[in-house]
């Protein structure tokens, strides 16, 4: 039997990506849990991806950060082989309003949400081009395509995201390998668990299906996407938002 393919998950020391780290487990992946700062986080992860019966590795990476991503890269090859399949999750969110929005609030966001999935792409793609196989799924949000008070720094990291999908399932779809976006809706996770129960209670009324989703909803679509048989999805905008970009 060939060797399993091995994803790297970015931000995977929770919510989403702890999910999705879980999920690519159990569709027979050898995964690498990236993370920024929580260790304890990355190594809690490691073990579920244990208990789901497949190989895990905590690999710290900031992904601001262009040689270290390039080092973790090298940490994975060295240790195991090239990334195959990678799920840009990484991300922050630094609220305020545009006319109080300082530099540093703006450029920090950009820097992880967008700049660091250019990052690990560009170090990814010439091994997966090699392989003639390769999946990419970038983790947008619905904030980047509708807009929202107080997150012109985030919905602009989100929405960038699309272009560089786009661009780059252009750029790959010759080689085998796939680029897409996944666009969450209101997930409960650490980022969304500080807002007022006022604005949740105001975003649950604008889901149709009327709740917030959960990190498994948005990570068995994100491992559908790794799978073999989506070979045929490339460059696509997936929503995972009980139906809140319906029609937009
Ligand atoms: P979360 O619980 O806040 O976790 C964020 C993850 O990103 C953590 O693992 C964190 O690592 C990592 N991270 C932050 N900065 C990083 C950096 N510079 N380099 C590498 N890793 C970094 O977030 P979440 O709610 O699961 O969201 C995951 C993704 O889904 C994000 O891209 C988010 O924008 C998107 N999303 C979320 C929602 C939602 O409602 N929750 C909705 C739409 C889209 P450490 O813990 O080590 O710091």
């Amino acid at each position: 039997m060939s060797e399993p393919r091995v994803a790297f998950v970015t931000g995977a020391s929770r919510g989403i990506g702890r999910a999705t780290a879980v999920a690519l487990a159990g569709s027979g992946h050898r995964v690498v849990v990236g993370y920024a700062r929580d260790r304890d986080g990355a190594e809690a992860t490691v073990k579920e991806v244990e208990a789901a019966g497949a190989e895990a590795r905590p690999v710290a990476v900031d992904v601001t950060d262009t040689e270290g991503v390039d080092a973790a890269f090298g940490r994975i090859e060295e240790a195991w082989s090239p990334v195959e399949v990678l799920v840009n999750n990484a991300g922050v969110a630094r609220d305020g309003l545009v006319v109080r929005m300082g530099d540093e609030q703006w450029s920090d966001v950009l820097r992880t949400n967008l700049d660091g999935s250019f990052h690990t792409i560009r170090r990814a793609t010439p091994r997966m081009m090699r392989a003639r196989f390769g999946r990419i799924v970038n983790v947008s949000s619905v904030s980047g395509f509708v807009g929202t008070s107080g997150q012109a720094n985030y919905a602009a990291s989100k929405s960038g995201l699309l272009g560089l999908t786009r661009s780059v399932a252009r750029e790959l779809a010759g080689r085998g390998v796939t680029c897409n976006l996944v666009v969450p809706g209101p997930v409960a996770t650490d980022m969304t668990g500080d807002l007022p129960e006022e604005r949740k209670r105001q975003m649950t009324a604008e889901v149709p299906v009327g709740r917030f989703g959960t990190c498994e909803e948005v990570a068995g679509v994100v491992a559908f996407l790794c799978s073999e048989v989506a070979a045929y999805v490339t460059g696509a905008t997936v929503p995972v938002d009980g139906g809140l970009s319906m029609g937009l």
